[in-house]
């Protein structure tokens, strides 16, 4: 009895101890049915795993002895530097938009970070040397290297990245699998998983310019936060990883951060310049106006209410960093190919139509092109779509419809994330009521900006200082 409960204790407090450790990346690791947590490979896989850095197949696979091909390697990088990875056309002739990493090879090539071949392909599917992998990432983390592949392996030998072959050399030739390249994935994107702790170096130092700023483990939102640092805080500069730097607050936390959250100067109080929505513009888009009053009901009329509500989006999200566009505010009629040039004449990032229902149903719904033919950006439009929908069924407390594809002229048409929001039925008198209700249209409105912030905060940009500006 005695010595069960002793054990039993003991279970419990060697439980307790791991529990901290565990819980992060078993959470992420469980997913693969081939990587037990004694997998050699286990915590790297684990670490880019929580990152969304690295994936399974569809059956919960993470196949680590698979060699790597040149798309996935592409892929990989790709996320692990927040680099856009909407499926896109790309500049090589065997790399087609409907390729699973054809965004990411499209940007590492732009960014310089892998390249092709003379004859203008990619060969998205051949295997990735360990030489090559070695070039690759010294690009990617702009490690000097001097352009050999010796360079490069000596430049991931030096930081404890990766270590060379049982023989002495580093096997430049020999293919790399999934395993050994997470493992020298996570380990130039996270220093503490590094060989013999080589530690790293800060040089210099910068200010927070944002109110509160969260310190990760990892290069995007998607890790955990390990500590925050205020407003006008100085923090040490380490690393970078793409967009995401390495700091050490003056509390001694390491860890990552969103580059634009960081200034050389104190930045004033609200100001919004250095926030990385600054350069992005979303336009939001009444439907209708003038001589095209839209659906009427109930003496209501459409073009006044996605008016209304449209300018009240505008003024929510003109407090956030933003810039906001509308296509008119004023009860005037547009074309629809108007609206669409307009959107490309600012450089919109993305695309907000508001509209009001008619026919008879009931509640509110919100449409994005869901196919590939046109507007490219299909992710993204359902994701805002989501987002949108979301807020304001919540906010108007009206039926569901949900979010759908429509092949409609402002979402086809465009060239960035685009949705058209029907708010409601202005012909069913339960939905009329409530356009009718210019509460009910700043409730929709705010919907709508906390939506768009959703979305951009989905997007791995750091929104949670926002939200408290849309009221
Ligand atoms: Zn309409």
């Amino acid at each position: 009895m005695k010595a069960v409960k002793l054990l039993l204790s003991l279970l419990l407090a060697v439980s307790s101890l791991l529990a901290f450790d565990l819980t992060r990346s078993e959470a992420a690791a469980k997913t693969f049915k081939d990587i037990s947590s004694t997998h050699r490979a286990y915590k790297e896989i684990s670490y880019l795993s929580e990152g969304e850095i690295v994936s399974g197949d569809s059956k919960g696979y993470f196949q680590p002895s698979r060699t790597v091909t040149r798309a996935e390697a592409a892929a990989m990088i790709g996320r692990s530097l927040n680099l856009d990875g909407t499926k896109r056309q790309t500049s090589f002739n065997d790399v087609s938009s409907n390729i699973f990493a054809s965004g990411y090879i499209q940007s590492a090539y732009e960014k310089k970070i892998i390249s092709g071949y003379k004859d203008g392909s990619f060969k998205p599917y051949d295997q990735v040397t360990r030489g090559e992998m070695a070039v690759m990432l010294s690009k990617a983390f702009n490690y000097s290297y001097g352009g050999t592949l010796s360079g490069a392996a000596n430049a991931l030998k030096s930081r404890g990245i990766a270590q060379g072959m049982t023989d002495g050399t580093f096997g430049a030739d020999k293919s790399i699998i999934r395993a050994d390249f997470a493992i020298f994935l996570a380990r130039a994107i996270d220093y503490t998983l590094r060989v013999g702790n080589p530690g790293i170096t800060f040089s210099g130092e910068m200010y927070v310019n944002v109110d509160s700023l969260n310190i990760r483990t990892g290069p995007s939102t998607k890790y955990g936060v390990k500590g925050s640092v205020k407003y006008k805080e100085k923090v040490a500069i380490g690393y970078k990883v793409g967009t995401w730097t390495v700091v050490k607050s003056a509390a001694g936390t390491i860890g990552f951060v969103l580059d634009s959250y960081l200034s050389k100067t104190v930045s004033s109080g609200d100001d919004h310049s250095q926030s990385p929505l600054a350069s992005k513009t979303i336009v939001i888009d009444p439907g209708h106006g003038g001589t095209d009053a839209g659906a009427i009901g109930y003496g209501l009329k459409e073009k006044d209410v996605v008016l209304d509500t449209g300018k009240r989006v505008r003024d929510l999200l003109a407090k956030t960093p933003l810039n906001v566009k509308m296509t008119r505010d004023t009860d005037t009629f547009v074309t629809l190919a108007g609206r669409v040039s307009f959107a490309k004449s600012v450089n919109a990032d993305s695309f907000v139509s508001i509209h009001a229902n008619a026919g008879g149903g009931t509640g509110s719904e919100t449409y994005y092109y869901g196919l590939a033919r046109a507007n490219p950006y299909t992710t993204e439009s359902k994701l805002l779509a989501e987002k949108i929908q979301k807020r304001l069924v919540d906010a108007m407390s009206t039926k569901d419809r949900g979010e759908k594809h429509g092949d409609l002229h402002v979402l086809r048409e465009n060239t960035m994330p685009a949705v058209l929001v029907e708010l409601a039925f202005i012909d069913t008198k339960a939905d009329n009521d409530k356009l009718a209700s210019p509460s009910y249209r700043q409730a929709a409105a705010k919907a709508i900006a906390l939506g768009v912030l959703d979305y951009y905060g989905a997007r791995g940009y750091d929104v949670s200082n926002l939200y408290s500006l849309i009221k």
